[in-house]
Order: structure tokens, then C-alpha cells, then sequence
């Protein structure tokens, strides 16, 4: 008797397990059938390694997740829009998504670098914290929403490099008047430093370096500079990346559009997001020593640590020129003061776990 109804339950459960896809299928949408053929514009020349390649995971993840309900094709930068025009092509509706940084927004936007990196703030794992378990996300949605957009963080890069110079680096007084392209509050940093910073789109660092229109720049690091071959036209290649600790790359998603999904197919969106978020960190891991290797013995780059004196001047700059900002601009400040309050608490525990093993791990070197 009791096996007999055990079996009923099973049975009773199984048909139960069999009829929900169908239920949840009708309660997600009235037309589960739509297919959305939608278009992501980015930032990246098509097929860029890295940076380049997390839309296109996105958009093939999005897919074989969403079984073709939701198709998304893959604009690099210039085949539809300029690649500093993605914001105001997502943000009007002429493509559905984009993939880019935020901080190439600052121009409409002043805190829009908090949600990229700023100078000696969050590296890649705090930045994941901060957006994902603090308040980052809901403040990123919170300024990208009178645009009518919709904020995913989708890559990090982790620590990048400071960049390409062809001169050495051994003061301050070197900065003073050298043209950088170097976006974001990094680059009122360096223009308050002496500096004449410029933002220009990635496929364009390698010819803008070649005329002189610029005599140094950043990009990423070694796995996504060696791609650019900017070791052709820089010789010295300086770290760490003050300016940018721990970048995080964004999709942003047109608000109409977003909302006319159903709600399985926005949670695919956001878990493809989530998942490029991470991949992108995990095969900078992998790659870039590599590719550091050939830029050194292949290609005879020269790397240098910027000096302590030069780094101890460019934080001081940093911390003012954030206070000065946040003093004008409440919605900066609101930010700032978020991220702050997040990157204190978690070098707290950091400098006993991450920085303490990293030491530890230097002794036995
Ligand atoms: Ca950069």
C-alpha cells in the first residue's frame, strides 16, 4: 500500500514536472513563440580579441540559450555607428544593445566612470562586489535610466597597464605637456598633472601614435596591446595602471526593448551578461603573461615601473580632483561616496587575505 502510493507520488509529480514548462511558457508572455531579432553595436573593431569577443559570446550564448527566440547580431564599431556613438544609438532605439565602457560617457555623464574604473579604486574582484552585492548596480541603473538604459556589467579586464610612452618616465616634470589618450577621470588626472589627455576610439591608437597626433597612450594590458601591434610605435611600456585597476565593460540594453522581452528571455540576457562579465576576466588571466613574453623577448619592448614619487603625486591629484567633482555634481558625489565607503571595507579584509598571500607568497620566490 505504501509502495502504491509512493508510486502514485511519483507519478503525480512527474506529470506535475511535465506540465510546467508549458504553464510558465503562457504566464512569461502571450506570444512565447516571438522571435526577437535584435542588433548590438559596439565600441571594439569586429572580432577584436577580448574585448571584442564578449559580445560575440553574448550574442551566441543568447541564442543557443534562448533556442533562437532571441538573436543578436554584432556590429564592430563603425559598421553601423562610430564607435563613440554607441551610447546614443542604444539609448535611441536605432540598435537594441551595445557593448562598450562607460566611462567614454563622461562627457554626458561625470560619474559614469565609477561604473568603468577610477584612478586607484577597485580592482576587478571589489568592482564585481561593489556592482553585484553592493549598491553598484542599482546606482548604475539609477543614472543610466533617464536614457533610457538599461546597464549590464559584461567583461573586466583586471589591472591594466599605464600605458605606451616613447620617452622615459623618471619624474613628473616627464608628463608635462606629452599628449595620452587616456579616457575617463584618469584623464582629468593627467591634465591636472601636466598632461594633455584625448579620448580616441581603440582601432585608431596604432595610426594616431604612428603621425604623433598623440605621443602616448593606454589601452588594455598585453593580451589586447600585442593585438593593436602598438609595440611598433611605442618603445616603453609603463605599470601599473593607476587609472584603471579593474575595468568592468558594459551591455546596455535599449529600456522599450528590454522591456518588451519576455521575462525568461531578460533573464537569459542578464545571465549571459553575468557570464561574459566573467569569462572575459578569466581569459585575461590566461593570456596575458604570454603575450607579455613576446612583446618582451619577440618584439624587445622595454617595460618600467612608473616611480613611487610619480604614482604618490597622480593619487594625490586623483583624491582632489574626485573631491572636487563630487562637490559640484551631487550625483557624483552619491556615487563616489558609495564606491569609497565599499573600496574601505573590502581592502580591510583584502589586506589580510588577498595583498597578505600575495606577500607571503613573494617569500618564496
Ligand atoms: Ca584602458
Amino acid at each position: 500500500m505504501i509502495k502504491k502510493i509512493a508510486l502514485l507520488g511519483l507519478l503525480l509529480a512527474f506529470l506535475g514536472c511535465g506540465e510546467r514548462p508549458a504553464d510558465s511558457g503562457g504566464h512569461a508572455s502571450a506570444t512565447p513563440e516571438q522571435t526577437f531579432k535584435w542588433k548590438l553595436v559596439t565600441t571594439w573593431p569586429k572580432n577584436y580579441p577580448g574585448l571584442g569577443e564578449a559580445p560575440e559570446n553574448f550574442a551566441k550564448m543568447v541564442g543557443e540559450m534562448s533556442n533562437g527566440r532571441l538573436q543578436v547580431k554584432v556590429f564592430g564599431a563603425g559598421q553601423m555607428v562610430p564607435a563613440l556613438e554607441v551610447f546614443d544609438a542604444v539609448s535611441q532605439g536605432t540598435a537594441e544593445m551595445g557593448h562598450g565602457a562607460a566611462y567614454y560617457w563622461t562627457g554626458k555623464i561625470k560619474a559614469a566612470s565609477f561604473f568603468t574604473s577610477v584612478p586607484f579604486g577597485l580592482n576587478a574582484q571589489e568592482m564585481n562586489g561593489w556592482l553585484h552585492y553592493g549598491e553598484g548596480m542599482a546606482l548604475w541603473r539609477e543614472v543610466y535610466a533617464p536614457f533610457n538604459l538599461v546597464p549590464f556589467a559584461a567583461g573586466n579586464t583586471g589591472v591594466q597597464m599605464a600605458g605606451w610612452f616613447n620617452r622615459e618616465i623618471n619624474s613628473l616634470q616627464d608628463l608635462q605637456g606629452l599628449i595620452m589618450r587616456i579616457p575617463g577621470l584618469g584623464g582629468e588626472v593627467f591634465n591636472r598633472a601636466g598632461g594633455e589627455a584625448v579620448n580616441i576610439p581603440g582601432g585608431e591608437l596604432y595610426t594616431s601614435m604612428q603621425t604623433g597626433v598623440i605621443d602616448a597612450t593606454e589601452w588594455v594590458g598585453p593580451f589586447n596591446d600585442l593585438a593593436f601591434g602598438l609595440h611598433q610605435v611605442a618603445k616603453y611600456y609603463y605599470y601599473p595602471g593607476w587609472h584603471e585597476p579593474g575595468p568592468t565593460l558594459e551591455l546596455i540594453v535599449n529600456k522599450a526593448a528590454y522591456d518588451s522581452l519576455p521575462k525568461d528571455l531578460q533573464q537569459i540576457v542578464a545571465s549571459a551578461a553575468r557570464a561574459v562579465n566573467q569569462d572575459m576576466l578569466d581569459e585575461y588571466t590566461a593570456r596575458n603573461n604570454t603575450a607579455l613574453e613576446q612583446l618582451v623577448n619577440e618584439h624587445g619592448v622595454q617595460v618600467r615601473r612608473l616611480p613611487d614619487d610619480v604614482l604618490q603625486e597622480l593619487a594625490r591629484i586623483s583624491e582632489q580632483v574626485k573631491e572636487e567633482i563630487a562637490a559640484e555634481d551631487p550625483l557624483f558625489k552619491k556615487i563616489y561616496e558609495s564606491q569609497q565607503a565599499f573600496q574601505e571595507q573590502a581592502a580591510e579584509y583584502h589586506n589580510i587575505s588577498e595583498e597578505a598571500y600575495f606577500e607571503a607568497r613573494r617569500l618564496t620566490d
